[in-house]
This record gives C-alpha cells, sequence and structure tokens, in this order.
C-alpha cells in the first residue's frame, strides 16, 4: 500500500501492510531507512518497487484514521498553493504525541464503603464529592475543592470510601447548551441570524458576508450560527485573526453556550493541544476557536466555520506553507458540505467582488446596537497646524484629548509603529544603524534598551559610538514609534495614566490579555498603541481616537495600500463611542484632499469599493487578475540573479496561458537573515490555470543547493 509521510519526498512509499490490515487513512508508523517516520495510509501501492524489499509497517496509530474529506482537502490545498504534500500532511498532523499510546492519569470519586471514624477533613472530601454525583477529578482538584491535604483522599482511598480509577488523560470538552444564554436581537441582527440559520439546515456548502460596523452585533448573529450548528450535531470552528481577542471571545462564547469551547493557537499548552486534536477526531468538542492552523484538525462533521475579521492580513500565512485561512476556509467548507461566514466591519476587495458575482451571500447590519454611533470623523490638516520638531501631537489633537480627561473618558493614540524611533541617525556623519543580517534600519526599543531589527529580530545594545565614524554621542531618535508617543503624552499630560500597547512590550500572551483586561475597564486615561488595538477589543470607556500619521499606510507601492489604509482607519475609529457616549475619531494628515482619506472621512464604502474594484480592474490585478510571487534567496547574490534571470527568459510555460513575468528584481528588502533575495512576478487573467502553468515553469530548474525558492499564490506582502 502507499503511504505519505511527512518526509520531504516527492512520491508514496510502498509499505507491506501490517497484519489484519489497514484502513485508508489509518495513521501509521513506519521505517524509512534507520528511522522511524509518521504516515498516513493514501492509497494502494505503485507495486514497482521490488517486492522482497518491502518493508512492512511498524504500528498502527491509536488514532481514527484520516477522513476522506480531510484527505481531499489537503491535496486541494496542496495544488492550490504549490505546496508538497509532506508539508501539507504537517500541518494535518501537529499533534503533540499524536503516536503514542493514550495517556491514562488516576481520577477519584465517591466510592462505597464508610470510613469508621469520620474525621473535619475526611467529611468536607466526601461532602464535595457527593455534591458532584458520579464524577470524577484528579486528585489535585479533590484535594482543593475540599480544602485538605493529598493525603486525607488517598486515605479515604485506603478504606474504600473514595474510589480511584485509571482514566484517559485527554477527556470530552463540556457539552455547550445551544439555548442557554441568547440575547433578545434588534430586527436587523434577529433576521441576519435566521438567514444564516437556513442557509446551515440547507446541509450544503454556502459562503456569506457578515457586514456590519464594530459594535452592530455581528458576533451575536454569529454565535446564533454556531447554536444552530450545535442543535443540528455538527462542529464549528471560530477562526480569530489575533490570539490576544481569544480571551474576550471564549467568555462571550461562555455567556452564550454555558461552557467554554475548545482552543487552538500557539498559546495552548501541548497537553491541551494533544486533548483538542483528540477530541475534535472523535466529535468531543463541538465549538474550536482557533488560529488559521485549526482548519487542519480532523473535524468529524464540521457544519460551519466563522472567519473573525476576515480582511485581516495575519490570514495569510507568510512562511513554511504560504497560504491564506479565510481561502482555505472556504474550500474546507465547500469539501465538507459547510457554511462560511466571513465577518468583517471592512470587508477584503475580495470577498465584496464574490458577493458582487453572486458566488457569496451578503447580510448586512447596518446600526450599533443599542446607543452607540459610528464616531464623527474629521481631518486635522498638519499643514497648518504649529507642531515643533520632535513631537507629533497637533494642538487640536491635544486639546481634544484634554476635554476627555476632564470628563473622565479614555482616548485613543494611534500610531503603526512599534518601538521608539524607527531611524537612529548619526548627527556627525549622518549614518542610519542598519541590522547585520537585512538591508532593513534597526529600529530602538527603549523599553527593551536595545535597537532590533524588525526583518529577522536580531537585536544589539543601543551603541554610545556611531559604527561608521566612531562620534561619540552623536546617535539620535528620529521619528516616532508608541513609546516613544507614550514618552510626548506623557509630558503633556502628566496627572493622566497612560498605557502603551505594542505586541512586543509583553512577555506572554497571557501577560497582554491581562493588560488589555485591565485597560478595558477603566484602568486607564489614555492608551497608545499600535495596530493590535485596532483588532476588535472592546474599550466600552473609549471615546476618542486620534490617529498620528494617517498618511503612513498610503506611501509605498502594494496594490492594496488604498484598501488597507482605508480597513485599517476605519477599524480604528471604530474603537471609539462603542457604550452609549458617542466618539470621535482625528486623523492626523498632510493630504487631507487625497481620495481615500476623503473617503475614509465621507464613511462612504460602496463608492470607496466601486472605485478600488475599477482601478484593479483596469490594472488586471487582484481580485479581477491572478497573481503569484516567486521569492528566490541564497546567501550568494550571483546564484538568486542568474536564476531569476533564466526563469525570466524560459517563460514558455507561462506564454501559453497568456500569463506574463515581471522581474528579477532585488525585493524591497533585499536581504534579510543573510540571504539576498530576488522576486517575480508572474501575472495571468483570472481564468488562466495557473498553478499548473507555475509548475511547469518552475519543474525546469534545478536549484542550486543552498538557493530556495518559494512560490506565493495570491501574494498579500511584497516585501
Ligand atoms: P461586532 O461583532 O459587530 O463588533 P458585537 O457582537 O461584539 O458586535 O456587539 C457589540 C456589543 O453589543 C457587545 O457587547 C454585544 O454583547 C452587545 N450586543 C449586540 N447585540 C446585542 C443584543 N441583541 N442584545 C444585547 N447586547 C447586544
Ligand atoms: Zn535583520
Amino acid at each position: 500500500m502507499g503511504v505519505l509521510t511527512t518526509q520531504p519526498l516527492d512520491r508514496l512509499l510502498d509499505y507491506k501492510a501490517p497484519e489484519g490490515g489497514c484502513h485508508l487513512g489509518a495513521f501509521v508508523e513506519v521505517p524509512l531507512g534507520p528511522r522511524k517516520v509518521l504516515g498516513v495510509v493514501w492509497g494502494p501501492g505503485k507495486g514497482d518497487y521490488d517486492l522482497a524489499k518491502i518493508r512492512s509497517v511498524i504500528r498502527v496509530l491509536d488514532v481514527a484514521p484520516m477522513r476522506e474529506e480531510m484527505r481531499a482537502f489537503l491535496t486541494r490545498a496542496a495544488e492550490y498553493t504549490l505546496t508538497p504534500m509532506p508539508a501539507m500532511l504537517r500541518l494535518g498532523t501537529r499533534a503533540p504525541g499524536l503516536g503514542d499510546a493514550q495517556s491514562m492519569r488516576k481520577v477519584y470519586r465517591l466510592g462505597d464503603q464508610t470510613p469508621d471514624r469520620m474525621t473535619g477533613a475526611r467529611e468536607k472530601v466526601l461532602g464535595v464529592l457527593r455534591d458532584y454525583g458520579g464524577l470524577s477529578f484528579t486528585l489535585s482538584e479533590v484535594a482543593e475543592m475540599a480544602g485538605v491535604g493529598t493525603s486525607v483522599v488517598k486515605g479515604l482511598v485506603k478504606l474504600g470510601a473514595v474510589s480511584e480509577e485509571e482514566a484517559p488523560r485527554d477527556t470530552p470538552y463540556p457539552q455547550l447548551d445551544p439555548d442557554y444564554g441568547g440575547k433578545d436581537l434588534s430586527v436587523d441582527q434577529a433576521a441576519g441570524a435566521e438567514a444564516l440559520r437556513a442557509a446551515l439546515r440547507s446541509d450544503g456548502y454556502g459562503t456569506t458576508l457578515l457586514k456590519g460596523v464594530t459594535g452592530s452585533g455581528k458576533t451575536e448573529v454569529y454565535l446564533e450560527a454556531v447554536a444552530e450548528c450545535l442543535r443540528m450535531g455538527r462542529q464549528a470552528l471560530v477562526l480569530l485573526p489575533e490570539i490576544a481577542l481569544s480571551g474576550e471571545f471564549i467568555n462571550r462564547v461562555e455567556a452564550r453556550f454555558g461552557m467554554k469551547p475548545a482552543e487552538w493557537h500557539s498559546g495552548v499548552t501541548m497537553t491541551e493541544r494533544r486533548r483538542c486534536w483528540r477530541m475534535v477526531g472523535q466529535g468531543d468538542a463541538q465549538l474550536i476557536v482557533g488560529a488559521r492552523s485549526a482548519l487542519f484538525l480532523p473535524y468529524q462533521n464540521l457544519g460551519l466555520i466563522v472567519v473573525d475579521e476576515e480582511h485581516d492580513t495575519s490570514y495569510k500565512q507568510e512562511d513554511g506553507v504560504l497560504y491564506n485561512a479565510r481561502d482555505m476556509a472556504v474550500l474546507r467548507a465547500a469539501i465538507n458540505g459547510a457554511q462560511v461566514v466571513l465577518a468583517s466591519a471592512t470587508p477584503s476587495l475580495e470577498s465584496w467582488a464574490n458577493v458582487e458575482a453572486g458566488k457569496y451571500q451578503r447580510l448586512e447590519l447596518t446600526a450599533r446596537f443599542g446607543a452607540a454611533v459610528m464616531p464623527k470623523m474629521a481631518a486635522i490638516d498638519m499643514r497648518v497646524e504649529d507642531v515643533p520638531g520632535g513631537t507629533w501631537v497637533s494642538p487640536t489633537l491635544r486639546g481634544a484629548i484634554q476635554q476627555r480627561l476632564e470628563k473622565g473618558e479614555q482616548s485613543l493614540i494611534f500610531l503603526n509603529r512599534r518601538g521608539y524611533a524607527p531611524i537612529t541617525l548619526c548627527r556627525a556623519c549622518g549614518h542610519q544603524i542598519g541590522c547585520d543580517h537585512c538591508d532593513a534600519r534597526m529600529v530602538e526599543h527603549r523599553f527593551l534598551k536595545r535597537l532590533m531589527c524588525h526583518q529577522c529580530g536580531e537585536t544589539k545594545p543601543m551603541p554610545t559610538q556611531c559604527p561608521s565614524c566612531e562620534a561619540e554621542d552623536r546617535l539620535s531618535a528620529v521619528g516616532p514609534g508608541v513609546e516613544r508617543m507614550g514618552e510626548e503624552v506623557a509630558a503633556l499630560f502628566p496627572d493622566a495614566r497612560i498605557a502603551v500597547l505594542s505586541s512586543d512590550l509583553y512577555g506572554s500572551a497571557r501577560a497582554m490579555k491581562a493588560h488589555i483586561e485591565e485597560i478595558a475597564t477603566g484602568g486607564t486615561d489614555i492608551i497608545i498603541g499600535t495596530q493590535l488595538v485596532a483588532k476588535g477589543h472592546n474599550f466600552p470607556l473609549l471615546t476618542l481616537v486620534g490617529v498620528i500619521d494617517a498618511d503612513l499606510g498610503l506611501q509605498g507601492s502594494d496594490l492594496r495600500a488604498a484598501e488597507r489604509t482605508f480597513q485599517l482607519m476605519r477599524q480604528v475609529a471604530g474603537r471609539a463611542g462603542r457604550g452609549d457616549t458617542p466618539g470621535q475619531a482625528l486623523l492626523q494628515t498632510y493630504q487631507p484632499e487625497h481620495a481615500v482619506i476623503r473617503a475614509i472621512l465621507a464613511g462612504d464604502e460602496e463608492s470607496f469599493w466601486k472605485a478600488e474594484a475599477e482601478e484593479r480592474k483596469a490594472a488586471g490585478v487582484p481580485p479581477y487578475g491572478r497573481m503569484a510571487g516567486i521569492i528566490l534567496s541564497s546567501p550568494n547574490v550571483q546564484e538568486v540573479f542568474d536564476l531569476g534571470a533564466e526563469m525570466a527568459r524560459m517563460d514558455a510555460p507561462l506564454r501559453q496561458i497568456g500569463a506574463q513575468v515581471f522581474g528579477p528584481a532585488p525585493a524591497p528588502i533585499a536581504r534579510v537573515r543573510g540571504r539576498h533575495r530576488v522576486r517575480l512576478l508572474v501575472k495571468a487573467e483570472k481564468s488562466a490555470p495557473l498553478q499548473q502553468a507555475l509548475a511547469k515553469w518552475a519543474g525546469q530548474f534545478r536549484l542550486p543547493a543552498n538557493l530556495r525558492m518559494a512560490i506565493d499564490i495570491d501574494p498579500q506582502s511584497f516585501y
């Protein structure tokens, strides 16, 4: 039989079935050279291998076989992203201890004997266990609930008053109750919820774009779809773009369904991941809340995938397997006969275009829930403001913050730049400190007391001497980062409580969550934050948002620059005025007449999308044309350019489908981690069979040992 392994080989391997045979899709351990590797039975063997030499499967693992739809999903996703199957299989088997036997542990519950001698401590233990009926707990749980030492429990075991048993360590997730805590929905919301329920009941595939301003109740509405999915006995997955959001979300799930869901993301412990993977596979996890990799869990009966904040760029995985979780969610649902809900206040142009084309259904929630209304938006024209050098808060913005302070309301100052200052410049010679391994400037992080490269993460201490001209004490910080804004704001408002919110300031996701919760409940007057705060956090006391540099995202040549700025500005502005006090958003800009800035201020989304769509159509770029990025990288600069030139020359397979190659050109960041980078860009018409042509094209070349080629279908970033 043919086994697909996670090893980087381009074919299935032939093995003899173990005694008693094994299922298609079974997880197996097979010998490969001197090693034992993980694999999945993928089909019949090719039979082109000397039978006498064929080795046997070592053992079949104690987990449910991979379902056919999962194998189809991995295959189709591999074809779409041009990823080798072994790499795809690795995504589908990222469970710690997959090969281990079910691990067991001791659990305790009420026994049938009564101890001759009763003590207070013993009475407490038995009381607790009696309260929970027949349920069992671990030793430390029992001891903790009863408030006694573990020896008391052990003593009762000897007497037969408490029974001790072995039970699998991985336990099912508690049952969620779809009818536990539903809210009374507004007319809009109720109509949206009903449409989603109806779609689910169709039992087939479909995608719905659920659009509504921040605070309009999208989450409430899609939780109703989750409820319906649970009632139907199918599993639901909710993808979130940011694990920092999961805490707040988990609480909402608990309030709605009475119990917490399963979680799957990088902040979850190994033990919990193992449990999640197994329980999802055996249908003992009904709702999974997770990051993009949760798409690759072994669902038994997946009925619904919600992609919250569907426009978020973090859904695109930018290293390893390059895939967009939003698009893969649609693929997975199509294979599983499941529904997809894409929720966003500012959908991607891709989804907007799919609605226009009739592929997706669109639901719209128009008003904010309750009293809250969208904030008033206005520009601050920085050309006429009097802003001293080395500071960035205009007098107008300062006045607005002062007013909020007086009223006891929160303000948010938004600047999408981590660290203290983006540039460290020598005043003597003009040298800017750069990374040794990348063509990028080092960013000063004063909080860490180091310089950091945002490309490769390399840090070094802040020198006192210029590395170029050796002048002493002439290095100075140029430009603002959030840490520097923190200083400026503290000087302007010495009595205010100020918090700087940036992902790099926390040792752990947990610490960040805790801080965000503290801020939300009023522990801060002025929040200074990066992109992190734009993503769905609920700050009910916030009534003012000040954007330091609304023009920042408009620079650069990214085809999505306008779209991203539009989305980000609306998202940030949407943070203000969620309670019953209306909010205000002020955008500092040097180009208030810019079309994108005007569209943001006017809030006229449909015309923004239409204009943007027209431009993309005219240029033949996504979503109206297809693109693929090819990134060649190597420590050897000559080799990358040589191969790039050869690829551009031998473009026949691409020309056959009418596609064009651009480049090779040095990537905007021409060196990362010591590797030189060259990009090529392939453009094709929407209907062209791009993947096949790319595979044929790329297959023509032999890569030198140290050269890596990455093919990025539908690239989102072009650095
Ligand atoms: P969105 O996901 O669109 O940002 P949410 O679903 O988070 O909006 O709703 C914003 C706030 O309003 C939340 O605190 C939510 O609990 C509350 N809310 C929304 N709809 C209702 C409702 N029908 N009844 C009670 N509270 C609601
Ligand atoms: Zn670097």
